[in-house]
């Protein structure tokens, strides 16, 4: 039915969201935001889902840049913050709210109560599916929101690289601990096509994410390359899915969105 979610059995908190997925990784850089906006794009795009975006990486917001938005988002008559959208994605970030470029140097508490804000305090509307970018690493913040959010589910990236699989690790018994199911993980920076004669190179190590998958008994969603157009169009805020939707980059975006 209309009203039953897609990925789990469990009710999230938020009325009339009907699935809130988290991106998440153990460690910073590894290109969890890009997948999230990438991801949020294409099940908007490809799979025509209603879908929200937030950013809840509070000390290094780069949903706004990536998803080409500024401005304040404008208040409803309930008091509630109205997302900003582009891309056919609803998109709420505390990059919004405190000037670029200032120092976000909030303690664990005020932390909370801005999520909470940016969550329970925003007018999503009615959605398919809440992409949730989450912040780096396993500490309260990660801890209260899958719990309080009650997450249909998480998905994990990381590059092939042995540290960053370790920490993905770290990142995943989090979550089990706290009973959000994994959806499984994404290799991201997998291997780099050279673009004059075609060889690739596994800068990051090859096969790592797949393996670790295997391992901790994840599904292995796919692999994202390492590739210059995608960095490009992310620091241009022109995702990738979106500005050259049928390239090889793109695809194995829908791939993954597809498997969600
Ligand atoms: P995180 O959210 O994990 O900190 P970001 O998504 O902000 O990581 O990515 C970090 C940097 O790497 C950004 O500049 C982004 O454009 C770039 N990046 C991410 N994924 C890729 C990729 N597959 N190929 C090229 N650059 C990438």
């Amino acid at each position: 039915s209309d009203n039953k979610n897609r990925v789990h059995g469990r009710r999230p908190s938020i009325d009339g969201v009907k699935d809130i997925i988290a991106v998440a990784s153990g460690k910073g850089g590894v290109g969890k935001s890009t997948t999230a906006v990438n991801l949020a794009v294409a099940l908007a795009m490809e799979c025509r889902l209603r879908v929200g975006l937030l950013d809840a990486d509070v000390y290094g917001p780069s949903i706004p840049t990536m998803m080409k938005l500024h401005g304040k988002p404008e208040v409803s008559k309930d008091m509630k913050m109205i997302p900003i959208e582009n891309y056919g994605v609803r998109c709420m970030s505390i990059g919004f709210l405190v000037d670029k470029g200032a120092p976000i140097v909030w303690r664990g508490p005020m932390v909370m109560s801005a999520l909470q804000k940016l969550t329970k305090g925003v007018a999503w509307g009615d959605l398919d599916i809440l992409v949730v970018d989450m912040p780096p690493g396993t500490g309260d913040a990660q801890l209260s929101m899958s719990q309080n959010l009650q997450l249909s589910g998480t998905l994990i990236v990381s590059t092939p690289q042995d540290i960053a699989l370790l920490d993905a690790r770290r990142g995943a018994n989090m979550f089990r601990k706290v009973e959000v199911p994994i959806l499984g993980l994404i290799e991201n920076m997998s291997c780099f096509k050279c673009p004059h004669c075609g060889e690739k190179s596994y800068i990051f190590g090859q096969g790592g994410g797949r393996h670790t998958a295997d391992e901790m008994d994840m599904k292995f969603l796919g692999e994202v390359p390492l590739d210059v157009e995608i960095r490009r169009t992310s620091d241009e805020g022109t995702p990738i899915v979106f500005s050259s939707p049928h390239c090889g980059v793109a695809e194995a975006y829908k791939n993954i969105a597809n498997q969600i």
